[in-house]
């Protein structure tokens, strides 16, 4: 059984045109000590996704369908105090601005106490003890504990956030683009670390993240989403080398790679399209280069093929009557 199972997602924002259907019928899997990457440009459904999935949505987002299990538990069924107990001890959630998600007024060795004494038995010692473990497995010495977050690295206040999440040995770390607001050296080495982290540890990861490039050699497999579906998912090996979904091949022609020819970047021309009113057929047609006319009035279904699903006629012809 898989750890994670998350099977026909809805989620809509209420908005004053109507409500906008930001994650559209999503599915995914995630294994036991593995790492999936979700990836997709600004707005495409990926943060709101694992809001879902970690139950935190708030109005004007709201789960209109489908169903988020967790070692075999429907979240969607929890009350909020039962939701709680799972918090942090099964289901971890690092954001994506470590500066708004600490609190500026407390120590980071206060902030891991709070977690602790809200989900354990923890006496001071054992809670100082866990508190100096979990900041030295993220490189930083334990004598930051009594650090307020201003006093630390974009960097590093990230990886207090992680510690943080690690402190009671979840099964599930959900990521909101933890590495954004690094410049490219701190988010190398902050990758680097998670991955050794769940090499150790052996929890599973789910990352959002709307730079490819960052994910290249750490993810297992790779979701990219659109508009709020998913369009192409399979081994992150495979999506690069032979991404099969027009958007995924120009998300891929988007980022450099440190390997290989030389290439000049492009974008993918276009914006995404309205989530109030989508248009008929393929949410991507009015940006893709092989848009045919069945595309622009049958919506291509996520098909699968050995361990690759994609989202497009292209790679599974419509069936003519
Ligand atoms: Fe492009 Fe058609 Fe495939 Fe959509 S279904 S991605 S429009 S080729």
């Amino acid at each position: 059984m898989s750890l994670l199972h998350v099977h026909d997602l809805y989620v809509e924002y209420e908005t004053p045109a109507g409500p906008a259907r930001a994650v559209n019928g999503v599915s995914l899997d995630l294994d036991r000590g593995e790492f999936l990457a979700i990836v997709g440009e600004s707005g495409c459904g990926k943060s709101t996704l694992l809001f879902a999935i970690a139950q935190l949505l708030s109005y004007p987002a709201r789960m209109t369908g489908g169903v988020v299990q967790f070692d075999g538990l429907d979240l969607t069924a929890l009350k909020p105090e039962e939701l709680r107990r799972h918090r942090w001890r099964d289901v971890s959630v690092v954001m994506q601005s470590a500066m708004n998600a600490l609190n500026p007024t407390l120590s980071i060795g206060a902030q891991l106490a709070d977690v602790c004494r809200a989900h354990t038995e923890w006496d001071d010692r054992q809670i100082a003890d866990r508190s100096a473990e979990v900041l030295s497995m993220v490189s930083i010495d334990p004598a930051h504990l009594k650090s307020y977050p201003f006093q630390l690295s974009g960097g590093m206040r990230q990886r207090a956030m992680i510690a943080m999440a690690l402190l009671l040995e979840p099964k599930l770390v959900i990521m909101d683009e933890p590495t954004s607001a690094l410049d490219v050296v701190a988010q190398r080495s902050l990758m680097r670390q998670i991955h050794a982290l769940r090499e150790r540890l052996g929890f599973s990861v789910l990352f959002v993240t709307h730079d490819m490039s960052v994910v290249s050699h750490f993810s297992d497999r790779l979701a990219v989403m659109y508009a709020g579906e998913v369009v192409e998912l399979g081994s992150t090996r495979a999506v690069f080398d032979d991404p099969q979904h027009p958007y995924s091949v120009g998300l891929m022609d988007a980022f450099p790679s440190l390997l290989g020819d030389l290439k000049p970047l492009t974008g993918i021309p276009g914006n995404p399209p309205s989530l109030v009113e989508p248009p008929p057929g393929c949410l991507f047609a009015p940006r893709c280069p092989n848009a045919t006319d069945a595309c622009r009035t049958t919506r291509p279904e996520l098909l699968s093929d050995d361990s690759r699903s994609v989202r497009c006629h292209l790679v599974h012809p419509l069936e003519v009557p």
